[in-house]
């Protein structure tokens, strides 16, 4: 029996590469998670291997704590740090549950024997004694007195906490027939190869939930766990009611916002295989599942399936990993798929509503000449509306704020950016950074009492819509609850950012209005035309269904627009194939992997001197280009296209390394971003 096991402490910094050796004692396996003596601390660390002997002079560690890893999430710790050029310690970090959480017990009481004849009891004890076994709470003492005479046992005993989830109810009962379209998707997807993965192309409505409950429940007969992922929880509770609905306890959900205690029992639960189906965001796709037979992604076009922080993974390329190494079937669904998926997976489609009823018709409302943020036939269509569902992708009140004498615009002190003006707070606020401060009443520079705001938010917009209004953005209250109330109610508005757009099922919205086609369309970036089409198609899914007759208005400058002129059709596979072959064209991916470096510091010229330094160590690559100040650090970046993706990812991790370790770029951050966003 190997005596020695490896140990890869849990900390972030880049040089230091485990694992270490320690004495292998009781309980430890690989993939156990244990407190370690590391220099003067203490650490937390998982066991990555196991050993017969080691050279060096060995600590045992100080604790093997009840939670471990899974092995096969072990294995893609140096594979998603390979990846995405980070350190395993980073990866396995993101994999632990909660840190300092431990289970929950509590004593629990049961006979022992029964009472003998003529022993002396009260009334309450014996109304206790008929009542066991039962959970000791306030009659402890009581139970106390029973348990020294030798009448009951009290023993710890493990509680589940178990996560508080609002349920915003389906429209659906449960288990209804399957349409000829969904069943025929489900046949191709038992038929799929293990490992294979496939493109659920529905159009929204088309029942694509309802594809995957099937597929789940067929997997769980067939004894194999199911990934499903989503994107952000709060915003798409329908999902997850529809599987505890379906499936009951053997789901368990696991994201942030839980409260650490239940979502460390929620990860056990799954690590002891009690429950089979996890549901969850991005995080979710390092759950602690063995034997997966079934991932899902679902919305996979959505950009909350990448992590910001380091590694910045995709979950979407993590879930293709996890279900090859599995022999699951990999489903990612959309109906406004990425142009990666459509070009590399298996296309099953879905073309009609559920009901059968027609996609809504979308009208382009030109905005030259528009003075205000609504097309006068915009605010018609919303007073004739019931319930209307308007999307405009800016918080606040106005963009930003000029004086009228002297030209001077709000900026942030820490980035180079405009204040955004709030309103209802009383604030100008940087979206990058959170600085704040108060709304000026004259100009600093000149004292000018004449301000002008520029621009419309969702705040602003609120007060010139017809009706009652739901707002869902960042700073309205929360979502769940929010969207409730919409529903519910009898007519109304339900504004907001992006969010109003994702994957909401109301059966009465009867109008959609997207007022600023073009703000996404504005981003320096070639995925610009990809996020317009979807963000266009995805608010046209949400108008007319059920009984309601529905019809869509997008306002926009650029009226020719392919990505607003396919989505006006419903035409997803039109633009793809458009849009595939300019990125053929321009060398974009799929047809190549981006990788992003940005160097920042607060020294104004260091960045750039280490971009540069980057860039001729990487032959081939764009830069340095100066991005905008961010957080009070300036910024440069070095971008690399290339044809081989493993190969970029090694050169440019050895680049890094090499700028890291070079004291001349002391002070200067570097963060790599594989397959940017
Ligand atoms: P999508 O995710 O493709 O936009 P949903 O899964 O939200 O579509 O389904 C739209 C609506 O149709 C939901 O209310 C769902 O419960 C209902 N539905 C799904 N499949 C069926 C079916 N076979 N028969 C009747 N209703 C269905
Ligand atoms: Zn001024
Ligand atoms: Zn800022």
């Amino acid at each position: 029996m190997p005596r020695v096991a490896q140990v890869e402490p849990i900390t972030t910094a880049r040089v230091l590469r485990g694992p270490f050796d320690y004495v292998r004692t009781d309980g430890m396996e690989i993939g156990s998670v244990v407190v370690v003596p590391f220099g003067r601390r203490d650490v937390l660390g998982v066991v990555t291997g196991l050993i017969d002997a080691s050279e060096h002079d060995l600590a045992a560690p100080k604790e093997v704590l009840e939670a471990s890893l899974p092995a096969d999430l072990v294995a893609l710790a140096p594979w998603m740090a390979a990846e995405y050029c980070s350190t395993p310690a980073r990866a396995l970090s993101l994999m632990l549950p909660p840190k300092g959480v431990r289970g929950r017990t509590a004593l629990q009481a049961r006979a022992l024997r029964e009472p003998q004849e003529g022993e002396r009891l009260t009334p309450g004890q014996r109304a206790l004694l008929a009542s066991l076994p039962r959970p000791a709470s306030s009659d402890l003492p009581a139970l106390r007195r029973l348990e020294a005479r030798g009448l009951i046992a009290l023993e710890p005993q493990a509680v589940r906490r178990a996560p508080l989830h609002t349920d915003v109810g389906s429209a659906a009962g449960p288990r209804p027939e399957l349409t000829a379209d969904q069943a025929r998707a489900l046949e191709e997807i038992a038929a799929a190869q293990p490992g294979e993965r496939l493109l659920l192309h529905g159009v929204t409505g088309s029942g694509k939930t309802e594809v995957y409950l099937r597929a789940a429940e067929r997997a769980l007969a067939g004894g194999q766990g199911v990934l499903v992922l989503v994107p952000e929880i709060a915003l798409t509770p329908q999902i997850v009611s529809r599987f505890r609905e379906r499936f009951g306890d053997t789901v368990a959900l696991l994201h942030s916002g839980l409260a650490a205690g239940a979502r460390y029992d929620e990860w056990l639960r799954l690590r002891r295989g009690e429950a089979r189906i996890c549901v969850g965001p991005r995080s979710a796709v390092l759950a602690p599942m063995e034997q997966l037979g079934l991932v899902i992604v679902d919305e996979e076009h959505d950009a909350s399936y990448k992590h910001e922080g380091d590694p910045r993974y995709d979950a979407r390329h993590i879930a293709e990993r996890r279900a090859a190494e599995h022999g699951a079937v990999l489903i990612a669904g959309s109906a406004t798929p990425r142009a990666e998926s459509w070009e590399r997976l298996r296309r099953i489609s879905l073309p009609q509503r559920v009901d059968g009823a027609p996609l809504p018709p979308v009208t382009i409302l030109d905005l030259v000449g528009v003075r205000g943020a609504l097309h006068p036939a915009a605010h018609e269509a919303l007073v004739d509306a019931r319930k209307s569902i308007v999307l405009l992708n800016r918080r606040g009140w106005s963009n930003f704020l000029t004086c009228v004498s002297c030209g001077r615009a709000w900026e942030c002190p820490e980035c180079d950016v405009t204040l955004v003006l709030h309103k209802a707070q009383g604030h100008l606020a940087c979206h990058h950074c959170g600085h704040r401060e108060r709304i000026p009443s004259r100009c600093p520079d000149c004292a000018s009492v004449s301000l002008a705001r520029h621009g419309t938010g969702t705040e602003r917009l609120e007060t010139e819509l017809p009706g009652p209004v739901f707002r869902l953005d960042g700073d309205a209250g929360d979502p769940a609850r929010v969207l409730a109330a919409f529903q519910a109610a009898d007519r109304g508005i339900l504004l907001g950012t992006q969010v109003v757009a994702k994957g909401h099922d109301f059966p009465d919205v009867e109008l959609g209005v997207v007022v600023d086609a073009d703000q996404t369309l504005r981003f320096p970036d070639f995925r610009a035309e990809e996020r317009t089409f979807a963000l266009v198609a995805q608010l046209a899914g949400r108008a007319g269904r059920g009984a309601a007759e529905g019809r869509v208005l997008v306002q926009t400058l650029a009226p020719d627009a392919p990505s607003i002129v396919f989505a006006s059709h419903h035409d997803a596979p039109g633009f793809l194939a458009g849009e595939l072959q300019r990125r053929r064209v321009l060398n974009y991916p799929p047809f190549s992997t981006l990788i992003r470096i940005v160097c920042s510091g607060e020294d104004p010229a260091a960045p750039h001197a280490a971009a540069t330094a980057l860039q001729a160590r990487l032959p081939g690559s764009l830069g340095p280009a100066p991005l905008f100040r961010l957080r009070g650090r300036e910024r440069s970046q070095v971008v690399v296209k290339a044809a081989d993706r493993a190969q970029a990812v090694a050169e440019v991790g050895a680049a890094v390394d090499a700028i890291a370790a070079d004291r001349t770029h002391r002070g200067v951050a570097l963060s790599v971003d594989v397959d940017p966003q």
